[in-house]
């Protein structure tokens, strides 16, 4: 599918909507690290966290989302987010649309157009980084909305992104790292590989997540 420069032109860049804080389908990661700070600034702390300086400016938030890396970062703040992503047909939600490691709900010449984040009182992400690539090994986005605390790590599944629900139901009764100390993560469907094992991936989750907590604030 053809997209004229004039349409691409017109999916880049960072602005405050009625929904949400809004970011063209073709906005680098650097112009968000910069023009989100703002707005919402742990998802552009994750943003300026991505590969490095070359990846940042060539890579963008459509091309990371539509390849739903399962190591990747943003898909993370999106379903922490709560996130919609928009798209040259329809809205999706992002509870809907990570669908597996490297599977969406796009369709076939289906464009990512715009992502929208709902901004939360409070909100952190923190990666435990694979040295090598600077991919998530496994990172995690907690966000806290009124009466809703999100969990979402990367990294970690091999079904992809996730939700904690246990992490999420402890955090939204008390907002402290301490609170998830009792709960674990099942090992079983967790990548295992050279660079850490199944174990070692559902444990790097819970401390992620208790790191992401306190640096919430
Ligand atoms: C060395 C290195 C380190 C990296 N480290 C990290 C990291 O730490 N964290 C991280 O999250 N990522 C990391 N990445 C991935 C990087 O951030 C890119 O986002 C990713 O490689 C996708 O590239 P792109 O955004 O240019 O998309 P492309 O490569 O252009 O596209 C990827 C796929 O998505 C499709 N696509 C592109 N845009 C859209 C759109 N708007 N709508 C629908 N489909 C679309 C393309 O057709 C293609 O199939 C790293 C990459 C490299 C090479």
């Amino acid at each position: 599918m053809l997209v004229s420069l004039t349409g691409i032109s017109e999916m880049k860049g960072v602005c405050m909507g009625d929904g949400g804080l809004s970011i063209g389908g073709a906005t680098s990661h650097a112009t968000v690290a910069r023009e989100a700070a703002a707005q919402y600034p742990a998802l552009a702390a994750l943003a300026g966290q991505i590969g490095d300086p070359a990846v940042r400016s060539k890579g963008t938030i459509g091309g990371s989302l539509a390849n739903n890396d399962p190591a990747a970062c943003y898909p993370s703040a999106v379903l922490a987010s709560g996130a919609t992503v928009v798209t040259n047909r329809r809205k999706i939600a992002a509870d809907d649309y990570f669908q597996g490691m490297f599977s969406t709900a796009l369709e076939e010449g289906e464009i990512i157009t715009e992502v929208v984040f709902p901004v939360p009182q409070k909100a952190a992400y923190v990666k435990f980084n694979q040295p090598a690539s600077r991919f998530a090994l496994t990172g995690v986005f907690v966000a806290k909305y009124p009466g809703e605390v999100r969990v979402a790590a990367t990294g970690a599944s091999a079904s992809g992104v996730f939700r904690w629900a246990e992490a999420e139901a402890a955090l939204s009764a008390n907002f402290a790292a301490g609170a998830i100390a009792g709960l674990t993560v099942d090992a079983s469907g967790m990548i295992g590989d050279l660079h850490g094992t199944q174990a070692y991936r559902a444990n790097l989750v819970k401390v992620m997540t208790g790191r992401a907590v306190t640096a919430a604030g």
